[in-house]
């Protein structure tokens, strides 16, 4: 297994709020939300949970649902007794690879993809309005892109004392590559790109470089964050 990350604050913020993990075989993204630095604080503090809280290897499942859960109510916790951090929140999107298994973490609007056979498919479902509209058919893919509404979540980490976490997990093969990656990237590049990207090259770092600079070179209106794992 090989993995990559990189962060990027995009051509037009003045701050990024976005955070990754790497670790062992655990990796993660993660996109904050909230006024000044509250929302960098948020995804800060999921990044540095997952490090304190090392995954020991036993219930994979059981330990996303337990960390993920603790790290919203720590944020949930700051914000309710920090008045500059009221209202911050993050998603969190968290990757487990086990040996041939793979385990999904999941709250908000950042997506894990996984490309197969030259297919890429979207692994995660976005907590947003527009993700709902997608997914009870009423816009396609590309429609759901552009849509005015795109940037609102229904769900993210820190809003409230408890959440709703998706808990998935599937197969993995030699070859196969995960992506994990914040809105910045998939409100600027399509799923075909992605797939183009990804299939370019054998080295991670490189297929991280290639997707910050297209995200960058049609505005960087937003922070990106990419997280790839090339499965061997
Ligand atoms: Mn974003």
């Amino acid at each position: 297994m090989q993995a990559a990350a990189r962060t990027d604050v995009g051509m037009v913020r003045e701050q990024n709020e976005d955070a990754f993990y790497i670790g062992d075989n655990v990796f993660a993204v993660a996109d904050g939300m909230g006024g000044h630095d509250a929302g960098e604080v948020a995804s800060g503090i999921a990044v540095r949970m997952l490090r304190e809280n090392k995954f020991n290897g036993a219930d994979p499942e059981g330990w996303l649902r337990a960390v993920i859960s603790e790290i919203n109510a720590e944020i949930f916790r700051q914000a309710s007794i920090n008045p500059g951090y009221a209202g911050m929140g993050t998603t969190l999107t968290v990757l487990i690879i086990e040996g041939n298994r793979a385990y999904l973490g999941h709250v908000g609007d950042s997506r894990a993809y996984l490309l197969r056979d030259g297919m890429l498919r979207q692994l995660t479902d976005d907590h947003s309005v527009v993700g709902e509209l997608l997914k009870r058919g009423v816009l396609t893919r590309e429609e759901a892109r552009f849509h005015p509404q795109r940037n609102i979540i229904t769900r993210a980490l820190g809003t409230f004392p408890q959440v709703d976490i998706d808990i998935s997990s599937l197969d993995t093969r030699v070859g196969d590559r995960v992506l994990l990656c914040t809105d910045g990237l998939t409100s600027a590049v399509s799923d075909q790109e992605l797939a183009d990207i990804l299939l370019s090259t054998h080295d991670p770092n490189q297929a991280c470089n290639t997707l910050i600079d297209e995200a960058n070179k049609r505005g960087g209106y937003d922070n990106t964050t990419v997280v790839v794992v090339y499965c061997s």
